[in-house]
C-alpha cells in the first residue's frame, strides 16, 4: 500500500453530497440513520456527484486503476473507509472514499477497530453479523477513537510497514515495540485486508518484482545506449505506472536505508549495482 494523492473534489459536488448527509442525520436515532445511510446509498446512481467521484478516484489510484489496497485488482467499487453501518454520518462524505476491488472490500466489509482513549490497545466496533443479531439488536454509536486501520488518503502506509523483497515478499509492521500504536495499526492492517495471507499476493509482488527489475534492467540498458529523453521517459513511465508500485518504491527504500542497503548489495548484487549506475531513479 502507498500514500495516495488526495485530491479535492468541486465545491457543487461536495453540496450534493452535503444534501443527501444532511437527510441521513436528520434522523433522531442512530439506528434510522443507518437505515437511511443503507438505503440512500443504493440509489446513490441518482445523484449526479458520483460521475465525479469515479472519476477523481480512479485518479488517485495507484496505477492504473488499481485498488487501493491490494494494488493488483481492478478497483471498481466504492469503498468507505469508515464502514457505512458504524458511521452513517460519514456515508456522503468525499474524504471517506476510496477505490478498492471487490476481493478486497469483501472481507474488509463492515471490519473496523479504534484506539481506546484509556489505554494503547485498539477495539473492535465490527458490528455482529446481520445472521447472528438476535431480534433484540440495537446497533450503539461507537466512542471517540483513532481508527486502527491505515487509510492510505491520510497516512504513508509505508510508514508503519515494509515489504520483504528478498525473500518472502510479506509485509511486516516496521515498528518493533508491540505495545506502540504504529506496530498495531500495521497488524490490523496486514491481517483485516489479508495482506500476507492471500496465497496469490506475495506471489504476484514477487512477479511484480521481477517485471520492474527487467524493466530498470533495459531502462539502463537503453540509456547506456545513448537513447533520447523521450525513448527514458517512456521507460520511466512504464516503471511508474506498474501494478504494484509499493514494491518499487520498497526496491528504493532498500536502495536508501543504510539498515536494508547491505542486504541488498548481499543478497541482489544487481538490482544494487543497477541502483548505483543510475542515481537519478531514486528521485522519480
Ligand atoms: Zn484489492
Amino acid at each position: 500500500m502507498i500514500q495516495l494523492q488526495n485530491l479535492s473534489l468541486d465545491k457543487k459536488y461536495l453540496d450534493q453530497l452535503k444534501k443527501t448527509q444532511d437527510e441521513i442525520n436528520k434522523e433522531t436515532t442512530y439506528e434510522a440513520q443507518i437505515g437511511k445511510a443503507e438505503d440512500f446509498w443504493k440509489s446513490r446512481k441518482n445523484n449526479k456527484a458520483f460521475a465525479k467521484i469515479k472519476e477523481l478516484l480512479t485518479k488517485m489510484c495507484s496505477g492504473v486503476q488499481r485498488c487501493c489496497y491490494c494494488e493488483d485488482s481492478r478497483a471498481d467499487e466504492i469503498e468507505h473507509f469508515k464502514p457505512k453501518v458504524i458511521f452513517p454520518e460519514n456515508c456522503f462524505d468525499w474524504d471517506n472514499y476510496l477505490y478498492a476491488c471487490g476481493i478486497c472490500n469483501g472481507p474488509k466489509n463492515n471490519k473496523f477497530a479504534i484506539f481506546r482513549e484509556t489505554d494503547n490497545e485498539f477495539q473492535d466496533i465490527t458490528p455482529p453479523h446481520p445472521s447472528k443479531r438476535g431480534s433484540e439488536y440495537i446497533p450503539t454509536r461507537p466512542p471517540e477513537g483513532d481508527p486502527a486501520l491505515i487509510n492510505p488518503r491520510i497516512s504513508n502506509p509505508m510508514d508503519f510497514m515494509e515489504l520483504d523483497i528478498i525473500n518472502t515478499f510479506k509485509f511486516s509492521p516496521i515498528s518493533e515495540d508491540k505495545t506502540s500504536q504504529a506496530y498495531q495499526m500495521a497488524i490490523y492492517t496486514i491481517e483485516t485486508l489479508g495482506l500476507n495471507d492471500r496465497a496469490d499476493m506475495p506471489k504476484a509482488r514477487r512477479n511484480a518484482f521481477n517485471d520492474y527489475f527487467s524493466r530498470f534492467y533495459y531502462y539502463n540498458g537503453e540509456k547506456v545506449n545513448n537513447a533520447d529523453a523521450t525513448q527514458l521517459q517512456k521507460l520511466q513511465e512504464c516503471i511508474l505506472k506498474n501494478r504494484h508500485p509499493t514494491v518499487w518504491k520498497e526496491m528504493i527504500r532498500w536502495y536508501n536505508d543504510p539498515n536494508l542497503n547491505k542486504g541488498l548489495e548481499k543478497h541482489c548484487n544487481s538490482l544494487y549495482v543497477l541502483f548505483k549506475n543510475n542515481p537519478e531513479v531514486l528521485n522519480w
